[in-house]
């Protein structure tokens, strides 16, 4: 058992990671904005007393010094997953909304690590196949994307609308991590996690339809009847499920081979069609909302898309993968739950 701190436990992949923490035998503290939050995860973990899950409140992560209480234990903190970032893009200021908390909230935490919780031996970060990901070569179809490639994305981009704010915001936060690992030579080892689009069920207590994680929302669209039209676009093309991405944060945590690695965490490949298509096969209840198999759009790119390797993630960390269909069929069935 390890002593574990976890950021943004409110989270879509959160939520996740604390169940398998809480499998693994972890005893875990995970940051929330507010009580309320705190509340809801508490009483879906009844079974679990303060000594194996407890929360520290965090409202903001983009201010200086956010996390100093928090990484306090006692017991001390031996590993922490710092999840918590802004996916969305219902911003009106990109820097503010997106960049600060991102950037901020990620050297944040490794600084108030460095000086207040030197038994920290592993810190794992969710960053994203967006810090990847190089935007200005399309589709790119001779290329193999692997943990050795980062998004070229400037400054000046950054802030040019949401959806480049919001790579920038990974790319830059992933980055400024592997800097304070170089400069400040902490004590701890850092792992990064690069996963593409996350698809996967959601966990009842802290969900609603009209509230939903961005990642699953073209699914909801999809069982909605929102997309009867056209099929929908399918980039980024790649994608994982929720619950394998959270085990391998775990593993990234737990495994002295994952030390200073970044892991390029995906299944295979998704687009518009396959999803949709996953849905019209197990749900004939949602049949009639969806586009006509013979409808347009929602295909690869023509020409072909990018490759991928994620063999790393397979070696390291042992990491196996559900297929699109498992995973669009417990998505579909958890929104169900939720009213879908
Ligand atoms: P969610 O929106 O469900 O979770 C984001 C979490 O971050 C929430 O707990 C949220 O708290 C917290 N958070 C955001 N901004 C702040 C802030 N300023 N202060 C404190 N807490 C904050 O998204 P996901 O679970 O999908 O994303 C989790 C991580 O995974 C992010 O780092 C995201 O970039 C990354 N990721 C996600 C992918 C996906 O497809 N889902 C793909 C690749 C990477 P609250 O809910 O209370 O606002």
């Amino acid at each position: 058992m390890t002593r574990i701190l976890l950021t943004g436990g409110s989270g879509f992949i959160a939520a996740h990671v604390l169940d398998i923490l809480l499998q693994h035998g972890h005893s875990v503290v995970t940051t929330v904005r507010s009580q309320e939050k705190a509340d809801k995860i508490r009483s879906a973990h009844s079974k679990f007393g303060k000594d194996k899950l407890d929360f520290s409140i965090v409202e903001d992560i983009a201010q200086p010094g956010a996390f100093d209480k928090a990484v306090v234990s006692d017991p001390p903190f031996e590993a922490v997953i710092h999840t918590a970032s802004p996916f969305h893009f219902n911003v009106t200021d990109v820097q503010k909304d997106l960049l600060d908390p991102a950037i901020i909230g990620t050297t944040g935490v490794l600084k108030s690590i460095k000086k207040s919780a030197p038994s920290v031996k592993r810190v794992v970060i969710t960053s994203s196949f967006a810090s990847i990901v190089d935007g200005n070569k399309g589709s790119w179809p001779e290329h193999t994307y692997t943990e050795a490639d980062w998004n070229p994305i400037t400054e000046k981009e950054a802030i040019e609308n949401a959806a480049n704010g919001y790579r920038a915001s990974k790319t830059f936060a992933e980055k400024a991590a592997w800097d304070f690992v170089e400069t400040e030579k902490p004590s701890f080892s850092l792992a990064t996690m690069c996963p593409p689009l996350v698809l996967g069920p959601i966990v009842h207590y802290l969900n609603s339809l009209d509230a939903l994680n961005t990642s699953n929302q073209r699914i909801r669209d999809t069982i909605q009847g929102k997309q009867k039209d056209e099929y929908p676009a399918g980039a980024p093309y790649l994608f994982v499920d929720v619950r394998d991405l959270a085990e391998l944060h775990v593993k990234a945590a737990e495994v002295e081979g994952a030390a200073n690695e970044r892991f390029f965490v995906l299944a295979g490949y998704f687009n518009g069609r396959t999803i949709v298509d996953a849905v019209r096969k197990n749900f004939p209840e949602y049949r009639e909302g969806l586009p006509k198999e013979e409808g347009e759009g929602g295909g690869f790119p023509e020409g072909g898309v990018y490759k991928f390797d994620n063999g790393k993630s397979v070696k390291v960390l042992g990491a196996k993968y559900r297929t699109l269909e498992e995973s669009v069929v417990d998505t579909v069935k958890s929104l169900k739950a939720v009213g879908a």
